[in-house]
């Protein structure tokens, strides 16, 4: 493994979300897929992937121009993000990415602050995120606290400033190659997990400063801050 990116003053860790502490993206691929279907569009899975991170009516917005050529009204938006949030409900339960909480206690030891970045506003995991993982709901920003979300770095920028600390003394954990832009236009180093269906490629070519294959591949990757 080449050399690592961790920054030796490292103050706080900001993870993303789906894909990266929940094992939930297989699930929003479904149910973008079913609730764009009485909508007349086929939407292909790894458009799930592709655009993940961006707000739910952002995707929308994005599907209707792609697949129907005209632009999603603020009615259609909304029709469409409620049958996504009531698929959401009826999917399986996702579960845990393999050893995320591990690493999050072990960064709290360290005294590590942790946050968390996410576009979605899914009840079903972000009230979870506490129960889970010990988040504290005061460092989770989400859709609901940003007017621009990923690919812009408001959400990230958002995050390093409620922290308190710099961005150099920051580090993200994404998933999503929009994700990775987000982070990398916020000026934060960024650890990306390839936990989907993408080539490594798509997320190098955001300009990751790492990519790891897994969750699981975290633990070692911090452990110089970790001992
Ligand atoms: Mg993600």
């Amino acid at each position: 493994m080449s050399k690592s990116v961790i920054p030796k003053g490292l103050k706080c860790v900001i993870f993303d979300m789906d894909g990266v502490l929940y094992d939930s993206m297989k699930n929003h691929e479904t149910t973008w897929v079913g609730c764009l279907k009485p909508e007349g569009i086929d939407f292909h899975p790894s458009e799930a992937y592709l655009h993940e991170g961006r707000t739910g009516f952002d995707t929308i917005g994005y599907a209707f121009k792609k697949y129907l050529n005209i632009e999603a009204t603020q009615e259609d938006k909304e029709r469409v993000y409620n049958e996504k949030v009531r698929l959401m409900g009826l999917a399986p339960k996702a579960q845990k990415m393999p050893k995320m909480l591990e690493l999050i206690q072990a960064l709290k030891e360290q005294g590590i602050d942790v946050w968390v970045v996410t576009g979605s506003k899914q009840p079903t995991l972000l009230d979870k995120l506490h129960g889970d993982f010990g988040i504290d709901p005061k460092q989770i920003i989400c859709a609901r606290d940003v007017v621009n979300g990923k690919p812009h770095p408001e959400p990230y920028l958002k995050a390093v400033a409620g922290s308190g600390y710099k961005a150099e003394e920051c580090i993200v954990v994404e998933n999503a190659p929009l994700g990775v832009r987000s982070a990398k236009a916020a000026g934060i180093i960024t650890i990306a997990v390839n936990t989907g269906i993408l080539e490594d490629e798509i997320l190098e070519s955001e300009a990751a400063d790492v990519v790891l294959p897994d969750t699981k591949s975290l633990m070692p990757y911090f452990k110089s801050v970790l001992v």
